[in-house]
């Protein structure tokens, strides 16, 4: 999957309120690549990526994922290809409390009226460190086993690619180190496309290609803007 952002602009609220985000960003990201994006905090980050997923809308330029422009499709079909195409990790973990590890894990296949696959199920989970943990609650788990339950979660429904904000913003360096670990090898064995935000070198020194985002403008490291 070729994913192709063309002079992305996002500007928030209007007049004195008006804050531009992002200033036309272009980017291309190819299957398999591992991209990191690094800022300072209020840099344009987040907004960044939850364009290029999808999850909001520029208020300027063009997002096509294999030349399908992504901003003409309705809400309902956005959703499903989002649902099928891109996993998320948050710093948050954004896990449901009431919900075992497992059925968070398989909350995605669900949504989508689809059956669970115990083989590849189990496969992530061993992967990942957590088998033993599957039948827990998320508040009976620490941080780094709780976001290791997001990125198999992340991971379900089996999607191209796999969009990371701060995922270790949350962690001690230790746990926060073998999260990142884990997603780059998952994504080496997987073959899937890596895009990570974070605001630590250390962790962008990892991906093939850096990007670096400063008052919303976006250039890669080792790249002359032309
Ligand atoms: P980062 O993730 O790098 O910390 P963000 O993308 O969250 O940065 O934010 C970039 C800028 O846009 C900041 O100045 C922030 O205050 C502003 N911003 C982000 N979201 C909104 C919003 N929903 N409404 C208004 N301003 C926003
Ligand atoms: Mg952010």
């Amino acid at each position: 999957m070729l994913i192709k952002a063309e002079k992305l602009g996002k500007v928030y609220g209007s007049g004195e309120n008006k804050v531009t985000a992002l200033h036309r960003a272009d980017m291309e990201i190819a299957e398999g690549d591992f991209i990191s994006i690094m800022g300072p905090s209020g840099s344009g980050k987040s907004t960044l990526l939850h364009i290029l997923s999808g999850l909001d809308f520029p208020t300027e330029g063009k997002l096509s994922y294999d030349g399908q422009d992504i901003c003409k499709m309705n809400d309902r079909e956005l959703s499903a290809f989002r649902r099928r195409r891109i996993g998320f990790v948050f710093q948050q973990f954004h896990l449901l409390p009431v919900l075992t590890a497992r059925e968070n894990i398989l909350m995605p296949l669900l949504l989508d009226r689809k059956k669970e696959d115990r083989a590849y199920l189990g496969e992530l989970a061993e992967l990942l460190g957590i088998s033993g943990r599957l039948t827990h609650l998320p508040h009976e788990l620490s941080g780094g086993q709780q976001q290791r339950v997001a990125i198999a979660r992340a991971l379900i429904a089996r999607p191209d690619i796999i969009f990371a904000d701060e995922p270790t913003g949350n962690l001690d360096s230790k746990s926060g180190g073998e999260v990142m670990r884990l997603l780059a090898e998952i994504r080496r064995r997987m073959k899937k496309t890596l895009v990570v935000i974070t605001h630590d070198s250390q962790i962008a020194q990892m991906a093939d290609r850096r990007f670096v985002i400063m008052d919303g403008m976006l250039s890669e490291e080792g790249v002359t803007i032309r």
